[in-house]
């Protein structure tokens, strides 16, 4: 992903205003506690997942990657798709694979909340055991999480929730309409795909979810009413002082869900760096495991499911 400046004051100004003047979410009490997720558990996943060494499209690595996620899903009674296709990028065709998973036994109809990450990690010539534990690790190994939780707890929601794991998020040379979000692209526009875009309540996609220094970084891009739901999802969950705004907007695979109309949120910390507000462990060999955190991968878990357990009617936009 990658974050732009530019973004007009004016639309700050009417963002926060919006904000401040709205009434506080329902919360859906008939669906019981909410559960939690184990944050140990989480980071368990994340390093199986980088056990599999660099996982840029194409590679034995993410090959790798897929199994794990499927097998730990499967074990907890998901169903697991692959969308395979061949990619033409800048250098060349690439092999790539979107894995979709749902619980069996879901009533057809029932509206959809899909939680979504990218499993690829960039290719990086002088790099070349990247193993970018945050960026694409971290959010994979909490979507395996929370299918277990979900599988225990999820189908009492009167929800479809579906996770989704998107290949070909990094760019080969540079983000552009031909290069970059390949598999959220692929997703948002493929007929194989059409039946899980149907239905959609809302998209939440998870990106660098792991650092240690959690600082969750809304792109300005976030509808109001969503960021709205995050915020007072965080707020339950009792981490909401690590959440907040980017200062711009920032390209991740939320965008290609938004211009195929689903409403979604990138729930990403763009603030991974060496001091408060840096990013410089971003793209190099400095993003690796010992910077990333349960309590973090907890702390956003946790975000997700207060976020789930307001149920159909809290999930909904504003009329
Ligand atoms: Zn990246």
């Amino acid at each position: 992903m990658v974050e732009s400046w530019w973004w007009p004051f004016i639309v700050l100004a009417v963002a926060s205003f919006s904000y401040g003047c709205q009434s506080a979410d329902p919360v859906g009490k008939e669906l019981g506690p909410v559960p939690r997720v184990d944050g140990g558990q989480a980071l368990g996943y994340v390093a199986q997942i980088l056990d599999c060494g660099p996982r840029y499209s194409g590679s034995a690595g993410a090959a790798c990657a897929r199994a794990r996620v499927r097998t730990v899903l499967e074990a907890s009674g998901w169903l697991v798709e692959e969308w395979a296709w061949t990619q033409e990028t800048p250098r060349g065709a690439v092999e790539m694979v979107n894995l979709g998973a749902r619980l069996p036994g879901i009533p057809q109809g029932r509206p959809k909340v899909l939680l979504c990450g990218h499993y690829d990690t960039k290719s990086l010539d002088e790099y070349p055991e990247f193993l970018s534990a945050n960026d694409g690790g971290s959010s994979t190994g909490l979507l395996m999480e929370l299918g277990s939780v979900l599988a225990q707890h999820g189908s009492d929601l009167g929800l479809d929730v579906r996770i989704l794991f998107f290949d070909g998020e990094e760019c080969v040379t540079e983000y552009g309409p031909r290069d970059g979000l390949f598999g959220s692209r692929r997703f948002a526009q493929a007929a194989e795909t059409a039946a899980w875009r149907e239905g959609v309540l809302v998209a939440l996609v998870l990106d660098m979810v792991g650092d240690a220094h959690l600082t969750v970084t809304l792109p300005r891009d976030t509808a109001g009413w969503l960021a709205k739901k995050v915020f007072a999802a965080a707020e339950r969950a009792g981490v909401r002082e690590a959440f907040g705004y980017a200062a711009g907007s920032i390209l991740d695979d939320h965008v290609p869900l938004i211009q195929a109309g689903i409403a979604a949120v990138d729930i990403i910390d763009f603030h991974y760096g060496s001091r408060p507000g840096a990013n410089d462990y971003w793209h190099t060999d400095q993003d690796t495991l010992d910077k990333l955190s349960a309590e973090s991968l907890a702390a956003v878990g946790n975000v997700v499911l207060e976020m789930l357990w307001v149920g159909e009617i809290g999930l909904r936009p504003p009329p």
